[in-house]
């Protein structure tokens, strides 16, 4: 049974609700997962609460020090984390290990939180005044992530909000608990104090309860559309700051001089990597003319070579994450075929290197789709690749900018003009200039546009640093005999 991780702790809690946890790649239950109560929750945000207290005071030196000696930790047993993430996501071996490595970067930025923190100080604002800024924790905050990156996208957060001086309640994704229950350990192996990051599992109730509790400030959360806007929504109503990333339909435009076989590679990667499980995933490749049947008989030619199977065999494709998520994204396949689309790869009987009872999907392509079609609207997140045409750059760039989400975007092509042109003119947070998933360094911020994220800050580098702490202005003088007399008049230089 994996538990809830409060106090410092493994912790039961009250409820004894559960969730299962499958192995994608045998279709098993391995695993099953407590789901918190209400009270369950109200008694986590306590123990962070009361670990608030002197966390927020601990030093800068001192908070750094243990994200230094978790960063090592973590360094260390990498793979042990990428073997929790295949086993409860499927994802293969190699691309759990680049998420691992993607989370640990933000862990790495994280360690100079005494230099990112910094803020401005003002000698003489006026004579013999000064003014300088701080930035302060908030207390407790949430974070609610989801299945498809169940190390990095607590990551994203996690390291942050605790260096800069917060106490954290992670809800992570109720399908693969396993790798935020070791981020936990290894935390509290690494000196965290006790109840600064605590774990609670659960569904729809555990986040009802953090969304309303009046102690956590603020919400982090990534998922899909509908419940990223839900979560805003009564977040914010409840006086909370929250930045809610959602779901996505990445673009990848490839103009007719484009390296036609690079960007068959880009979209084959960026397609079918992580079973389309991804939410910088690319899902739609705007083919201008006349690149259309060059490239689809190019990306055709390469997923023949993908082996869908285990991910713990060396496979390029792992199962989906559970079995009713296969079901659906099978069905957008047959919607597909139903619209007129063209299957040029149906890859709903997928020779497999894997158990039969697998939520297995193989990848497919279809062409000739058109922004009608639900396979073009909907965000299917599975191994479905469309191919629409477009006669020019400029209704390439329509269908990007019509597209409700603005995710990530890619072009590629060898005109730095006309890369230069899309980058400024295209509606998404994260664009790709002859690089398929865009995915910013932790220095740098990641989110996106439109139904992509609700609120306006986006994870991690600067932003995340905001995000986590609130501004305060003091302006101070040093009383000397200079100063006194009597002066009624709104406060100006002199
Ligand atoms: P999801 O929205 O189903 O779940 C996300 C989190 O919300 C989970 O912790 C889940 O337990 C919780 N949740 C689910 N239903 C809820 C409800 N009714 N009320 C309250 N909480 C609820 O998403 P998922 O299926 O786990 O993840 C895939 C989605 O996440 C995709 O849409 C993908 O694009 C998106 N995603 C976005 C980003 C990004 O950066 N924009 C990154 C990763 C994933």
């Amino acid at each position: 049974m994996i538990s809830h991780f409060v106090g410092g702790k493994p912790w039961t809690g009250a409820s004894t609700r559960t969730g299962d946890v499958f192995d994608p790649a045998t279709g098993e239950i391995a695993e099953s997962v407590l789901f918190a109560s209400a009270a369950d929750v109200e008694h986590a945000v306590g123990v962070a609460a009361a670990a608030a207290k002197s966390w927020k005071d601990t030093s800068l030196a001192k908070r750094s020090a243990v994200l230094f000696a978790f960063r090592e930790i973590m360094s260390a047993r990498r793979d042990d984390l990428a073997a929790v993430i295949t086993a409860q996501h499927g994802k293969v071996l190699s691309d759990a290990a680049g998420e691992v490595q993607r989370g640990l970067e933000v862990v790495e930025y994280a360690c100079g939180i005494p230099t990112l923190i910094r803020a401005g100080f003002s000698e003489n604002v006026s004579t013999g005044v000064d003014t300088y800024a701080i930035r302060q924790p908030l207390g407790v905050v949430a974070v609610i992530s989801p299945f498809n990156f169940p190390a990095m996208v607590p990551l994203w957060f996690v390291p942050i909000a605790i260096a800069a001086g917060n106490t954290v309640v992670l809800k992570p994704s109720e399908k693969d608990p396993g790798a935020a229950v070791l981020l936990a350990e290894w935390f509290a192996e690494a000196g965290l104090p006790e109840g600064v990051f605590n774990v609670v599992h659960g569904d729809r109730e555990a986040v009802d309860a953090l969304l309303d509790h009046p102690t956590v400030k603020a919400v982090s959360f990534v998922g899909s559309t509908p419940i990223a806007r839900y979560v805003y929504e009564r977040g914010t109503a409840n006086g909370k700051r929250v930045q809610a990333l959602g779901g996505a339909k990445n673009h990848m435009v490839v103009l007719p001089d484009a390296d036609l076989d690079l960007a068959a590679d880009a979209a084959v990667n960026a397609g079918f990597g992580s079973a389309g499980e991804r939410c910088m995933a690319i899902s739609v490749v705007v083919a201008v003319d006349p690149a259309g049947d060059a490239l689809v008989d190019r990306i055709a030619s390469r997923m023949a070579a993908i082996r869908t199977g285990d991910g713990r065999r060396g496979c390029d494709m792992g199962p989906l994450v559970t079995g009713a998520h296969r079901d659906r994204v099978a069905s957008y396949v047959e919607a597909g075929i139903s619209a007129g689309a063209t299957a040029v790869v149906d890859g709903r009987d997928p020779a497999v290197d894997g158990a039969p009872g697998g939520f297995w999907l193989g990848p497919t392509l279809f062409d000739h789709v058109t922004p009608d079609m639900s396979i073009y609207t909907d965000e299917i997140f599975g191994p479905v690749l469309s191919v629409v045409r477009a006669g020019t750059y400029d209704e390439a760039l329509k269908l990007v900018n019509d597209s409700p989400y603005g995710n990530g975007t890619a072009i590629f092509t060898n005109d730095g003009g006309a890369a230069r042109r899309f980058q400024h003119e295209v509606e998404a947070g994260m664009v790709g200039v002859n690089v398929p998933i865009p995915v910013p360094m932790a220095y740098y911020s990641f989110g996106g546009w439109k139904a992509s994220l609700f609120g306006d800050t986006h994870a991690h580098g600067l932003e995340g640093v905001h995000f986590y702490t609130r501004g305060k202005v003091v302006t101070s003088r040093w009383l000397d005999p200079s100063h006194g007399g009597l002066n009624l008049g709104f406060p100006t230089q002199t």
